[in-house]
């Protein structure tokens, strides 16, 4: 098996992208946690609220996306980051909490 493999913008580690949240910018150039690829380039971020704090020091989301971040963006990331990781502690996804069910 070769799963692709995506480096976290919150802590840096490499991870397979099966296990990371894509983060992507919408119509609206507000950024957002997507399920499919969008058009554009994708960030990568575990779901993980320790991740989620460690991507407002970070500079791998600007260097991701190839685009200037700026505090805004941040924002928009942790709050749907939030929104998303809360879902998924009610509902898991397949593939993201596979291990000790
Ligand atoms: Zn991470």
């Amino acid at each position: 098996m070769n799963a692709p493999v995506r480096t976290c913008v919150g802590c840096g580690r490499r991870d397979r992208q099966s296990n990371l949240l894509r983060v992507q910018f919408d119509a609206d150039a507000r950024l957002q946690i997507v399920a499919m690829a969008g058009r554009g380039r994708s960030a990568y971020v575990h779901p993980d609220a320790s991740c989620r704090s460690r991507l407002r020091k970070s500079r791998l989301l600007a260097k991701s996306l190839r685009r200037a971040i700026t505090d805004d963006h941040k924002t928009q990331v942790a709050l749907a980051h939030e929104a998303h990781t809360a879902r998924l502690q009610t509902a898991p996804l397949g593939g993201l909490t596979k291990a000790g069910a």
